[in-house]
């Protein structure tokens, strides 16, 4: 076959898609042994210190065990906050998604400078073939966890609110460096039957797969829901871990792999 035709049947709809079809997705696994991990913007950053440093020393703790983590920050607060005025002020999703970007990226600028004398280093999303020599020298990368889709973010129905936020951003960069298990960091002990905080009469599940847990049509789950609807379709991110990074200790054991709090998986 000629270099063209090659290229062609590449691009081609038979190739790619399709009932049947042969083709064989085995995507490379970037860095498999990273812990993709993200540290919630509302349930743990916006509650300062008190909730931030004791997550921070376990980090740390985990990096001098040898563990390569990758820390990814949620937005929180402010970030809802810009969501509110621009949907209010009918801003494309598009629009929405980008402004909504730069809360994270500042909560990831502060955890670097917190971790700085640990090896704390900025990264921007681009940055992820510089992983390799930061892990090496036993950095812990920060980044903000939004996916860049920015303006081009799809739109969800009945919601202005960009689908893809920062536990999106999570595991879809746990799956593209074929990490098997994306870890969140958040104020409760997993998934619930409901929201614990409005439900008190909520109990906690700590084992289901995302199709156990898409047919049981929870009222509001932990994760935002594009994850669970994507897990399924992983190719190497087979299992969502929620933490309690209020609870000490829990932190380094999810780091150190233990099945602490609430595994989804595929
Ligand atoms: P993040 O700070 O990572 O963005 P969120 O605040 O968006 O985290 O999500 C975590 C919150 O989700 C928890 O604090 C909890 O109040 C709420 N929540 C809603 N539904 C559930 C559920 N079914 N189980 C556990 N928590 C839930
Ligand atoms: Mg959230």
């Amino acid at each position: 076959m000629s270099e063209r035709r090659t290229i062609d049947s590449v691009l081609s709809k038979s190739t790619m898609t399709g009932p049947g079809d042969k083709f064989d997705y085995r995507p490379t696994a970037v860095m498999p042994d990273v812990k993709v991990v993200k540290i919630g913007g509302q349930s743990i950053l916006d509650r300062g210190r008190a909730a931030l440093f004791p997550i921070l020393d376990e980090v740390v703790a985990a990096r001098k065990l040898g563990i390569q983590v990758v820390l990814l920050c949620g937005g929180g607060t402010r970030a809802r906050h810009i969501y509110s005025i621009a949907s209010e002020l009918e801003m494309p999703t598009g629009v929405v998604a980008t402004l909504g970007k730069y809360i994270p990226m500042q909560n990831a600028r502060m955890v670097q400078m917190l971790l700085a004398k640990h090896g704390g280093i900025y990264m921007l999303p681009d940055d992820f073939e510089k992983l390799p020599l930061y892990l090496q020298m036993g950095c812990i990368p920060v980044m903000s966890g939004m996916p860049p889709f920015g303006y081009w973010e799809k739109r969800e129905e009945g919601s202005r609110i960009p689908p893809h936020r920062t536990d999106a951003g999570v595991f879809l960069s746990a799956e593209f460096l074929g990490s098997k298990r994306a870890i969140f960091i958040k104020d409760e002990d997993g998934l619930y039957t409901d929201d614990p905080k409005k439900n008190p009469a909520a109990t906690h599940i700590p084992r289901i797969t995302a199709k156990d847990l898409q047919a049981r049509v929870l009222p509001d789950v932990v994760v935002e829901r594009v994850v669970i609807e994507y897990l399924p379709r992983a190719q190497w991110c087979k299992e969502l871990q929620i933490v309690n990074g209020l609870k000490p200790g829990q932190v380094l054991a999810a780091l150190k792999g233990e099945d602490v709090g609430t595994i989804i998986s595929a």
